[in-house]
């Protein structure tokens, strides 16, 4: 059983698994670490990776790219809307409001949801893996951008459940980078020492995310983390295809942008002489032939040109960076190195911003394209116990502030409180104590701009809650944690009961056999991976506490647990009962997941029994060929068959080869198979021929010698 670290990009994915030796990166079926992020469709099967990329341009419509941003996201969504623009296929929406991807697959209009798209991609990385690895891959880790909201995390876990991966956590892109630098490192200060602060840098094909870590030996945390959401290399293709759109206008009069054949093709031009430009400031030439109505085009730019229209991505690059550093509180000098990752970070112009902010030339410790990957490897490892890693302690943030409202009482209002800041640690827990005589609802949501418009996260419904026998309100603790995943749970919640006469007296009992008693149950981990994580928990009052600092937190979990010991008298006298809790918040229901986890099942054997067919016809077309090559070479086989034979071999496999390519075009595997078997009964007793007459005088040699 291997475990697996994979970077979800938006235009790529890489594979790292983790091994004893150390990680390694895994190539794809072309022999490449990069497998494009596309998924397409055929009335046969579905093309996946390298070879979707390989048919956009012939099957644009049935192309699925920039699926990772549609993800958890509704119809409506202005993003959505916005984004809708530069896709070359249809988004529908839904009838509950989430938006679909419609395809022409097997003869039929299908729609997918972007989880199942997402879905499709993951068995093909699964089975990259696998056949790189040679074993069952389920335990992965998935990355994530650190800005994604409840939805998109949820939507990404429903993908991977779907294409029957266990994901051990959802690492954000960030802090997976972070531990890919920080792991190997043995120069890290050591634990009492002032840390090593780092800022990170990745701009990749739709976003850019900056970020500050802070690293002693043996651990890193998380300090702070800025982000635009809709920021990377594809926003720079878009103005150099805008400026050529225009120049093409005037000069050849034609117009790209309303053709969407002739623009997805000026893109991938363009995106080709962007990368050139970071490597050359001369100016560059860009040529296409036969663009549009039938005429080539002829232009090029220079990196002061790009820079020039590109100013004000740059200045939004420079807004984030800024923010960033703002936000960790450090001051350049606190500063170690600024390492730079992502494929966008290659642009001069980016690299010179960075220079300039940070006063530091930019570092390229980790590779670029793989560090996500590594990360999420490493990860993977340190929660599974199929494989040993270096202990290494991870504090992670989360992203936006988020805000806790609870329904008003009979006799009480209602309420809100913040209780997780921007930045807080994660993951977490915080108890919270209400005062309730009847089940009752909790409503969480993001405060604050966050890039998903929707900011409700969900309603929490903690039910059997009854007031004491003395009818007074019972005292409900209510524990919300952010996961793993970042993804926000109530994890559990107990109300406390006064213990009766009977059990009294067995406590009583019990007391006297044990020394320590306490009755309050741990509350038990569901998620997947948790047991690993240290119990980070801490206790808030109904009413809204002050923001506290890290070292107030530590100061009032010490102060609780003093008085623990004084309430631990009072304690014996109460218990705490579970309270079942109902969730409601993003992601498919079960019967959603079930249904689309079984058809990716069917369209995956479809695709298996696709490629035998294929397979096999290929097996034929090959064996028709070598066979008649051979025949009449005199080096191979043309002087172990008669001039009969051969003459009647040859125009047999002449048919064969001709019906190959008509009627035979199409055909079952079986078909394939028979034929080559019928084929080979003439053929093979020939190919035996000249073995034993090759093998024969070896045989006479041998015998030769030993006498
Ligand atoms: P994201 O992180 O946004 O989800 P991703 O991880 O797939 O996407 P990367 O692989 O980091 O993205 O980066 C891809 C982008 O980097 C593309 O837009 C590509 O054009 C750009 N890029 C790659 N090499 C260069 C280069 N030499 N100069 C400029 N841009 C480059
Ligand atoms: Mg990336």
């Amino acid at each position: 059983m291997s475990v697996i670290g994979i970077d979800f990009g938006n235009e790529s994915c890489y594979i790292a698994v983790a091994r004893a030796g150390g990680i390694e990166t895994i190539a794809n079926d072309y022999s490449l670490r990069a497998t494009p992020s596309c998924v397409a469709f055929s009335d046969r099967n579905r093309i996946m990776g390298v070879a979707a990329a390989n048919q956009t341009v012939t099957n644009m419509k049935n192309t699925i790219v920039g699926f990772k941003r549609l993800l958890g996201r509704k119809f409506n969504d202005p993003y959505v809307q916005q984004e809708m623009q530069f896709l070359p296929y249809a988004v529908v929406p839904n009838q509950d409001g989430s938006l679909g991807i419609k395809v022409h697959y097997m003869n039929e209009e299908h729609v997918f949801t972007p989880e199942q798209i997402t879905a499709m991609l993951f068995t093909k990385l699964k089975e990259i893996a696998e056949s790189a690895l040679k074993t069952k891959v389920n335990d992965c880790v998935i990355s994530v951008p650190s800005f994604y909201t409840q939805a998109e995390r949820k939507a990404l876990l429903d993908a991977a459940h779907i294409a029957g991966l266990n994901v051990l956590r959802l690492f954000n892109e960030t802090t997976s980078t972070a531990l890919a630098y920080g792991i190997y490192k043995q120069d890290l200060p050591n634990a009492e020492e002032k840390p090593r602060n780092v800022v990170f840098v990745d701009c990749g094909h739709s976003s850019l995310q900056v970020f500050a870590a802070a690293f002693n030996k043996g651990k890193l945390k998380m300090l702070a983390s800025a982000s635009d959401a809709s920021l990377g290399g594809r926003d720079f293709d878009r103005i150099l295809a805008e400026h050529f759109s225009k120049e093409f206008v005037s000069k050849y009069k034609i117009d790209p942008r309303k053709n969407a054949r002739a623009y997805l093709r000026l893109t991938t031009e363009v995106e080709k002489l962007k990368k050139q430009m970071s490597a050359n400031s001369t100016k560059l030439p860009l040529n296409i032939e036969c663009f549009m109505e039938d005429k080539d085009v002829h232009s090029g730019l220079q990196r002061s040109d790009m820079e020039g229209l590109c100013s004000g991505l740059i200045a939004r690059v420079e807004r984030t960076l800024r923010k960033c550093l703002a936000d960790s509180k450090l001051s350049l000098d606190d500063i170690y190195a600024v390492e730079i990752v992502g494929g966008s970070t290659r642009i001069p112009s980016i690299k010179n911003l960075i220079e300039d902010i940070f006063k530091k030339h930019p570092s390229t410790t980790l590779n670029q394209d793989e560090a996500v990957a590594r990360g999420c490897a490493l990860q993977c490892a340190a929660l599974s116990p199929a494989i040993r890693v270096r202990e290494f302690s991870v504090t992670d943030i989360q992203n936006f502030p988020v805000v806790l409202k609870w329904d008003a009482a009979p006799g009480e209002e209602g309420g809100e409180m913040e209780i997780f800041s921007a930045n807080h640690a994660v993951p977490f827990s915080k108890l919270l104590t209400f005062y309730r005589r009847e089940p009752f609802s909790v409503q969480a949501f993001y405060s604050g701009q966050t890039p998903y418009p929707d900011p409700y996260i969900g309603r929490f419904t903690i039910k059997d809650v009854h007031p004491t026998p003395e009818n007074e309100s019972a005292k409900v603790k209510v524990k919300v944690r952010i996961n793993l995943h970042g993804i926000l749970t109530v994890a559990g919640a107990t109300l406390t009961e006064k213990l009766t006469q009977a059990e009294i007296d067995a406590e009583a009992n019990k007391e006297a056999m044990e020394t320590d008693t306490n009755t309050e149950q741990p509350v038990n981990n569901v998620e997947n991976g948790e047991e690993k994580e240290q119990t980070n928990e801490e206790e808030m009052d109904q009413q809204p506490a002050q923001e506290q600092s890290n070292q107030q937190n530590q100061q009032q979990q010490q102060n609780q647990q003093g008085s623990d010991k004084k309430e631990k008298k009072k304690k014996q006298l109460v218990k705490n009962v579970d309270l079942s809790i109902e969730s409601e918040t993003h992601g498919l229901s079960q019967l959603q997941l079930n249904s689309y986890y079984e058809f990716e099942g069917k369209m995956m054997a479809n695709d298996k029994q696709e490629k035998e067919r294929v397979d096999a016809r290929n097996a034929l077309e090959e064996y028709v060929y070598d066979l008649r090559g051979k025949l009449t070479d005199d080096s191979q086989l043309a002087n172990y068959v008669t001039d009969q034979d051969r003459e009647g071999l040859s125009s047999q496999l002449n048919d064969m080869e001709n019906w190959l390519y008509e009627e035979g075009e199409d055909c079952q595997r079986q078909v394939y198979n028979d034929k080559l078997d019928q084929l080979k009964k003439l053929g093979e007793p020939i190919k035996n021929r000249k073995i034993e007459a090759d093998i024969r005088p070896t045989v006479f040699e041998d015998l030769a010698r030993s006498i």
